[in-house]
């Protein structure tokens, strides 16, 4: 708590009373301590990467360049961290746009199939890559209002995701439905799936089940904390189900676009 106090005087000025305010500052202190780890991530992100890139080339202007061999593969390391430096930058860019308050959609009525197919046909190349099953079920037309750039964005993180924590030989699927008055989307895999215990926080910024894991495949930590902005900043919901060693389920729901006729 701040606490603010102040005299009340009466007539000759002799105290007749004191006012204290009492100003709850957990919120304010908890948002405080949020954007301090925040920060502190992002040093700790973008310094391990840089730290790397620099000790490669280093070793490699050291004299490790007349081995051909050795070259080669710390060539393949720096490009591996700078690729990973220029994902890192840039979803930190866009979340940093899209957790603005004056975040702006590019609103029309979109067809959450056609969404769908394109952005699976993007992916298929890296799902055969691991001889995973890229499937998509679009048999119901459903329409929503949405941004047709973000939606993509939302469903090319869960596909890659899906993808990358998915072990070869696995089932990625992709379904649109209509329940009630909402367009539900799935995204469902047969990979590793998440412990029940990081459920809770697989949303944030940079958490991650797996650190290394989620390094070597490229990932950067921040694109569920992404896929929820953009899905929130379309009405929608998203929700999870994972059982490990099973797989894991994306469930996201937005409310329907119905064409009225005047
Ligand atoms: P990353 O770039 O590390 O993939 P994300 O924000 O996209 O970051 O995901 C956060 C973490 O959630 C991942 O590091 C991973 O541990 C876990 N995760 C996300 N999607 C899946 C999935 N489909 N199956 C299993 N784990 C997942």
């Amino acid at each position: 708590y701040e606490i603010y106090g102040a005299p009340i005087l009466g007539r000759n000025d002799k105290l007749r009373g004191i006012v204290l305010v009492f100003h709850d500052i957990t919120e304010l202190k908890n948002l405080e301590q949020v954007r301090k780890d925040f920060v502190a991530n992002v040093s700790h992100e973008l310094k391990t990467p840089v730290t790397s890139l620099k000790g490669f080339a280093e070793t490699l202007l050291g004299g490790a360049m007349k081995d051909e061999k050795a070259s080669a593969q710390f060539l393949e390391i720096i490009w591996k961290e700078s690729d990973r430096l220029q994902h890192l930058i840039h979803d930190l860019l866009e979340l940093s746009k899209i957790e603005q308050q004056h975040f702006h959609l590019n609103r029309q009525v979109i067809n959450l199939s056609h969404i769908a197919k394109e952005t699976t046909e993007l992916l298929q190349p890296k799902a055969e890559e691991k001889n995973i099953a890229l499937q998509i079920d679009t048999k119901n037309t459903v329409h929503i209002i949405g941004d047709n750039a973000r939606l993509k964005q939302i469903l090319i993180n869960l596909i890659n995701n899906a993808i990358v924590y998915t072990p070869e030989g696995g089932v990625v699927k992709l379904e649109i439905s209509k329940q009630a008055n909402e367009a539900v989307l799935t995204v469902q895999d047969t990979g590793i799936g998440i412990p029940e215990s990081e459920l809770p926080r697989i949303f944030e910024r940079f958490y991650r089940v797996n650190k290394d894991r989620s390094r070597n495949s490229g990932g950067t930590g921040l694109g569920l904390a992404i896929v929820k902005h953009l899905t929130e900043a379309h009405d929608g919901v998203i929700q999870l189900e994972s059982e490990e060693g099973e797989g894991t389920t994306f469930i996201l729901t937005f409310p329907i676009y119905v064409e009225t006729k005047d």
